[in-house]
């Protein structure tokens, strides 16, 4: 049937199955902050060729090169500045690289669920999609020591299944979808699920600013300062309003000499300001579902 055959049921009931809920922005952040700081690096390195079925030693060199060369000079700033942040890995990843994963634990930030080997979840069965997920958690457990609380789906691909899954695994948050600016309750067919969504943005994210294709027209089509100036008025008017700022980075895009500046700049910005509580995506999840809300 095609969309414009649908009766009310089919489009609102696709509309509805998962929605945002109450806004979880909350009254107050931690330390009398005027707003939160949430940095994410997505540590696909490999997996973003393996996934797709791919052996180009090319583009496994540029994966290696995020675990190599990114994560080391992302710690170093982050080291520098006492910034914790969290790292969203999938367990490929992080079996290939299992001692960066305990460094990361090491040196306090936190480490989250990115699926197995960033299969895309929406072409996925849901009895291989629970699968998958679980596996990963254990593996993540394994290597870590520590139980992942939350989620950022691989590419941010969401499926009908994802959210019951993320509340069999028990998780407290998940960072995948864009309804808000700011927390709020994931609502799964009319019924308030207790998982905190972290929002996410495309403007938020070095990737489609950096991303190029060899054999295609895709090219980078901004440039670095530019880049800093978007996410420095991002956290501006969060500052103003209170709220949450979270960036989504990747070791194997921003970790390069000629753009970490943008990291350390960023950081440099905010601390100027003034009253940032900088925590990772489970610390600002936690706040969020237990604290008063600002009742918007
Ligand atoms: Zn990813």
């Amino acid at each position: 049937m095609e969309p414009w055959q649908w009766d009310e049921a089919e489009w609102r009931g696709r509309v509805e199955h998962v929605r945002a809920g109450r806004s979880l922005k909350p009254a107050s952040w931690p330390g009398g902050a005027r707003c939160a700081v949430a940095l994410s690096f997505d540590s696909d390195h490999e997996t973003n060729e393996l996934r797709d079925g791919g052996n180009s030693i090319g583009r496994m060199s540029w994966g290696q090169y995020g675990a190599r060369r990114g994560i080391p000079r992302i710690l170093s700033v982050l080291g520098r500045e006492s910034v914790p942040a969290t790292f969203f890995v999938p367990a490929v990843a992080a079996l290939l690289h299992p001692d960066e994963q305990r460094r990361v634990i090491a040196e306090g930030h936190e480490i989250g669920l990115h699926g197995w080997i960033h299969e895309l979840n929406s072409v996925l069965p849901e009895a291989v999609e629970r699968d998958l997920h679980f596996r990963a958690a254990d593996q993540l457990e394994k290597i870590t020591g520590i139980r992942a609380v939350g989620m950022r789906t691989p590419s941010w691909d969401f499926s009908p299944s994802t959210l019951k899954i993320q509340r069999e695994l028990g998780l407290i948050y998940d960072s995948s979808l864009m309804a808000d600016d700011d927390p709020y309750e994931l609502v799964e067919d009319g019924v308030p699920t207790g998982i905190v969504e972290l929002p996410v943005e495309w403007i938020r994210d070095d990737a489609p600013y950096f991303n190029m294709d060899r054999f295609k027209g895709l090219r980078p089509h901004t440039p670095p300062p530019a880049v800093l100036d978007i996410f420095i008025r991002e956290f501006d008017r969060a500052h103003e309003e209170g709220g949450l700022f979270l960036l989504t980075m990747h070791p194997h895009v921003i970790g390069y000499r000629s753009r970490i500046f943008i990291v350390e700049e960023l950081i440099r910005h905010m601390k100027a300001r003034g009253g940032c509580w900088f925590a990772t995506h489970a610390a600002v999840a936690r706040h969020c579902a237990t604290g008063p809300t600002a009742g918007r």
